[in-house]
């Protein structure tokens, strides 16, 4: 009986000095810092992606994103960016929490042919396995990352 837990990771572009990292997921709790700057990364909220980032953390994060598509002048978005936070909370370290915001990540957003916003897709290995359309609560959100186990 041999059990060795792989360690998974996440890749994720420092929000100070832009340096990229690899941090181990169940580290996330920890307050890891960016390997170049030493500021923290900050894993306790959703993180934002945009078109220069959004390509290599889908790809390089081994536990499931949640990436919440999302728009400034949205209301619904709005209403449901407590329950996208608190996700980040509850999950940290078992799921990536990103938002994107469309206006401003047009080409990360393209390729999904998003139509309406809010709109909430679940990535594992790069690959969109859930997505809802439309705000929903925090239990719709578990939902959704419930199919990317
Ligand atoms: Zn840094």
């Amino acid at each position: 009986m041999e059990a060795t837990v792989a360690t998974k990771k996440l890749t994720l572009r420092c929000q100070f000095c832009e340096a990229w990292n690899r941090i181990d997921a169940a580290r996330a709790v920890d307050k890891p810092k960016c390997g170049k700057c030493s500021k923290p990364i900050l894993l306790d909220r959703p993180i934002k992606l945009d078109d220069e980032t959004f390509e290599r953390t889908i790809h390089g994060s081994e536990v499931p994103v949640l990436v919440d598509f999302y728009a400034e002048w949205c209301g619904p978005c709005k209403m449901m960016a407590p329950f996208v936070d608190e996700i980040a909370r509850d999950y940290i370290g078992r799921a990536l929490v990103a938002k994107v915001d469309t206006d401003h990540a047009q080409r990360a957003t393209q390729p999904f042919g998003i139509r309406g916003i809010p709109t909430s897709i679940v990535f594992k290995d790069g690959k969109e396995v859930a997505r809802h359309v439309g705000a929903t609560k925090k239990e719709g959100l578990e939902q959704l990352l419930r199919q990317a186990v």
